[in-house]
């Protein structure tokens, strides 16, 4: 049993960071003949990719995927620990899982994995509550997974494998991509920022980037199979390559995957602080990098800011909002954390005016939740929870003025949108614009997985409407 531990988490070390190559053992590989699986993805597109991960692991074992959780053998919970809503999520789920397990499906298998899984004290609840969760692995653990539930499997004991200390690096692990068309690659793992409300640098471990040649690689081998967008993800990636001992950086990997010819380069999250000139010079330089930028700030506030451990002030965004805005064509999105502890009227009114100043053109604006263990969990909060609620109303009611005018510049325009497949508007297609809009329009189905023009018909606080040409 290894369990989570917050002081080895926070280390970093200076030891090289390893690549090993993933495989399993034959004599496991038909653990999952005649069984299905089901797994439940909460949070980030980082997650999202490890679920493509987990998924094509448990194929490899035989396992088929099921519909729903009543229809599997085996149900994997990969979680998030962002803000408190996750991680009521999962827990409630677990209790859906219990009442499923106890009255219809007695061999029912659970397993628990993802930000959550690093989490001291979610494994001590697991251990001491959730006695009928079958086992627990932690990001670091991913490519374990057909050993770990193996052995969950045989000996019918909770199985809890988690690792603080981050490992090597491990390529080839197999991935069951969700879109025929749209891929992430990981580009790096981990992050030594330690903004201070923040869970991830002791869930994700220090950062490090993959080889150049392995990312080039995995986009080749996307380009060959038709796909037509890639995502590079990781907590910060524009600290891509800090970590190596030469000079390889954000800025060269992002020139060498629009050298590879696929249609769209998408890049994801970036930090402020390491967005340099050179990446704004390549963005502007390939067209098939979307000029799409998302930007968290987080507060408008420098006393904030630097009380979350952001490392830059108001006017540093500002002025790298400006340079990024020179790129032809460009929209920025943002995230706004409101109700940071220490956070006054006039911090939040500062937040106010750079929103009213950089018109973003999507942000994600959330109440500060705080993460047990981080040091913003131990700062004096000053505001209460309605003061919150009423910034988090006015904040959204200025932010969505401008998602509309953005939408709204539109209309009349002609944009390439790659079709992603049926709308939720019946009778239509969507698809998203070359700036990460989402569009609704009609179009036949032969449309989908390409990228077609589109001319837009009308504008909407959270999407557009349009025909295709
Ligand atoms: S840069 Fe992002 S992932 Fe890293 S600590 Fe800050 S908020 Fe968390």
């Amino acid at each position: 049993m290894q369990l989570p531990d917050y002081k080895e988490a926070r280390k970093r070390n200076k030891e090289v960071v390893e690549k090993e190559y993933y495989s399993i053992d034959d004599s496991i590989i038909n653990i999952g003949l005649n069984k299905k699986y089901y797994v439940k993805t909460y949070g980030c597109q980082m997650n999202e990719h490890d679920t493509e991960n987990i998924k094509a692991m448990l194929e490899q074992l035989n396992f088929t995927e099921a519909l729903d959780q009543e229809d599997a053998d085996v149900v994997i919970l990969n979680t998030c620990s962002i803000r408190e809503n996750a991680h009521n999520k999962a827990f409630g789920m677990l209790g859906r899982l219990k009442h499923l397990k106890e009255e219809k499906n007695k061999d029912l298998i659970i397993g628990v994995c993802g930000c959550m899984a690093q989490e001291e004290k979610v494994v001590e609840e697991i251990m001491k509550k959730y006695k009928y969760v079958n086992f627990v692995f932690g990001t670091h653990n991913l490519h374990h997974l057909p050993y770990i539930l193996n052995e969950a499997l045989k000996t019918k004991k909770q199985v809890i494998e988690v690792f603080s200390k981050e490992g090597n690096i491990t390529e080839d692990i197999p991935v069951k991509r969700a879109n025929r068309y749209k891929a992430f690659v990981n580009i790096m793992y981990g992050c030594d920022k330690f903004c201070t409300y923040c869970i991830v640098p002791y869930t994700r471990g220090k950062q490090r980037s993959r080889d150049k040649d392995d990312i080039i690689k995995e986009v080749n081998k996307l380009v060959k199979d038709g796909y037509q967008e890639v995502t590079l993800l990781g907590q910060n990636v524009n600290a891509y390559g800090k970590d190596f001992n030469n000079d390889y950086n954000m800025e060269n990997l992002l020139e060498d995957v629009a050298k590879t010819g696929i249609p769209r380069v998408r890049f994801m999250t970036s930090h402020p602080w390491d967005f340099t000139d050179g990446m704004i010079e390549v963005i502007k330089k390939y067209p098939n990098i979307m000029p799409s930028i998302h930007l968290p700030v987080q507060s408008g506030s420098s006393k904030v800011l630097k009380l979350m451990g952001r490392r830059y002030t108001k006017e540093d965004y500002i002025k790298l909002f400006d340079k990024i805005k020179t790129i032809p064509n460009v929209t920025v999105s943002t995230d706004i954390i409101v109700g940071f502890p220490s956070e006054e009227e006039e911090d939040f009114e500062e937040t106010l005016e750079l929103v009213n100043y950089c018109k973003f053109d999507n942000a994600y604006t959330f109440i500060f939740s705080p993460r047990k263990g981080t040091p913003a969990e131990k700062l004096e909060d000053k505001s209460t929870l309605k003061e919150k609620e009423d910034r988090l109303h006015r904040l959204n009611e200025i932010v969505n003025k401008y998602f509309l005018e953005s939408n709204q510049k539109m209309l009349g325009k002609v944009v390439d949108v790659l079709v992603d497949g049926p709308s939720e508007k019946e009778g239509l297609l969507c698809g998203y614009t070359d700036t990460n809009k989402l569009i609704n329009f009609e179009g036949d189905s032969s449309l989908i997985g390409k990228i077609v023009k589109v001319e837009v018909t009308d504008a909407k606080t959270w999407s557009l409407d349009g025909k295709a040409k």
